[in-house]
């Protein structure tokens, strides 16, 4: 057998592969993409790159010592000598505030907006939409304590599962407090599990001493009729005047701008440097544990990587896991474009004649050509396979005049015009770029000289 991919990964094929399924169409996964690009840039956000793998160390303070991601599920990649090894990284949060100290960019106009997208590494056990390599559209705002961002960054992730066309989905809204309201709570919680300590699962008796609040997280089941059987009262009873005022202040632009959250007192976020809200975005067709999206304020994080204080808020979502719900709705995905001009030879004589003809014309539309001559019924038939709109061709009559022979594969007019007419004719078709809405973006160069 040929080799494999490695599990918990996936292709992201062309269209018209066998097989395809949205969560594995290259042209859906860009369309995400494109469409958080669209929603995100229009509200300011920037986009940001940064390493796939970092030092360790940014993911065991960003993420956390105690959590199942660093302890169980870091991909370690190279080792140099004495060097402890690099982490691919699970998520793009510690990268972002990194980037952010490293480079200054406190010197930007805050709130800074930033928005990234791209693989993530978790090596965890493989199921349906719970992959080792998966993808996420990542927003920060960095910079801003005010609850009006939190706001305007849940809404903009609700703007862009809306623009995709998903329906079914659902904000649980939460908030953990300030650093002294989530310390009350674990020592409630540390006293009230600490009682049932030989219940707990092994991970758990470990939570207990270092973070209690990661209990209410656990995946194990017997954990959870546990804190079933309690009645464990939730972090939201907990809340200072401080956090409480804030969390009501989100809930009041969200409800102002008609946007629709539950109020989930089960959202936890155990990390130190997490801070106030917390939610997640749910779908029906995705079950109830797993979440399309989530996100929080970690206003604690940029300290922790060892910076200066720069409170943060942010979400991601699952790019794979999207899919999966748009595909559960039904939710149709443009399919990648044909060529607009497809070109073709009638004489294997013509071929680099039809050649030319296509890559002249990629200055204005989408154009190829056929590498070895073909019958028009087959050019024909040809292009329509291919998802052309137009089909030129070039025979011996075409080769001496300097003509082309166009047929319009979509209303079947036929029309025979000078090859020099050509960006004349896509014009007129709306085929041509200058024609096309919205016009392609200018290069800051070509803005320049405009
Ligand atoms: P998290 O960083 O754990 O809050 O995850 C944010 C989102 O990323 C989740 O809601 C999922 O949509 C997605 N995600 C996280 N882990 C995986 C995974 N192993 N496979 C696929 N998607 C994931």
């Amino acid at each position: 057998m040929a080799i494999q991919r490695p599990k918990g990964t996936q292709d992201h094929l062309p269209e018209g592969s066998p097989k395809l399924s949205l969560d594995t169409r290259a042209s859906a996964f860009v369309h995400v993409q494109d469409v958080a690009r669209r929603v995100l840039e229009r509200a300011g956000a920037r986009f940001i790159a940064t390493p796939l793998f970092e030092e360790a160390e940014l993911v065991r303070r960003g993420v956390g010592g105690s959590t199942d991601i660093v302890r169980k599920e870091m991909f370690t990649v190279f080792y140099f000598g004495d060097h402890g090894g690099y982490i691919l990284r699970p998520e793009g949060t510690a990268s972002i505030v990194r980037a952010y100290l490293q480079n200054g960019l406190k010197q930007l106009p805050a709130p800074l907006k930033l928005w990234t997208h791209g693989p993530m590494f978790r090596a965890e056990n493989v199921q349906k939409g719970r992959l080792r390599q998966f993808h996420q559209v990542d927003y920060e705002v960095l910079g801003s304590t005010d609850p009006l961002v939190d706001a305007e960054a849940i809404r903009l992730m609700v703007e862009v599962v809306q623009a995709l066309g998903l329906r079914g989905v659902r904000v649980k809204l939460g908030s953990i407090g300030d650093p002294a309201d989530r310390d009350a709570y674990n020592a409630y919680l540390r006293t009230l599990f600490g009682a049932h300590v030989d219940r707990l699962s092994d991970d758990s008796k470990d939570r207990l001493e270092r973070n209690p609040m990661r209990i209410l997280d656990s995946k194990s089941a017997g954990d959870q009729a546990l804190i079933g059987e309690l009645g464990v009262r939730p972090m939201l009873d907990f809340l200072g005047d401080e956090a409480r005022a804030n969390f009501e202040a989100v809930q009041a632009y969200l409800s102002a701008w008609n946007v629709d959250f539950d109020i989930d007192p089960s959202i936890v976020r155990g990390l130190d440097y997490y801070r106030r809200t917390a939610w997640e975005l749910h779908h029906e067709g995705v079950g109830a544990k797993s979440a399309l999206g989530g996100g929080g304020r970690y206003d604690g994080l940029a300290e922790q990587l060892g910076g200066a204080a720069v409170p943060g808020i942010g979400w991601a979502f699952g790019i794979e896991r999207l899919l999966l719900a748009m595909e559960a709705e039904g939710v149709a995905v443009p399919a990648a474009p044909g060529p607009e001009l497809y070109v073709v030879a009638l004489d294997e004589a013509y071929v680099p004649q039809a050649a030319a003809v296509a890559m002249t014309a990629r200055q204005w539309a989408r154009s190829e050509f056929a590498y070895r001559a073909q019958k028009p019924g087959n050019a024909f038939r040809d292009g329509e396979r291919r998802g052309a709109r137009l089909v030129a061709l070039i025979g011996s009559d075409e080769a001496a005049q300097g003509t082309l022979s166009i047929k319009d594969l979509a209303s079947g007019v036929q029309t025979n015009l000078p090859t020099a007419d050509l960006a004349a004719f896509l014009h007129e078709q709306g085929l041509h770029d200058q024609g096309r809405q919205p016009q392609a973006a200018l290069s800051p160069t070509a803005q320049e000289n405009a």
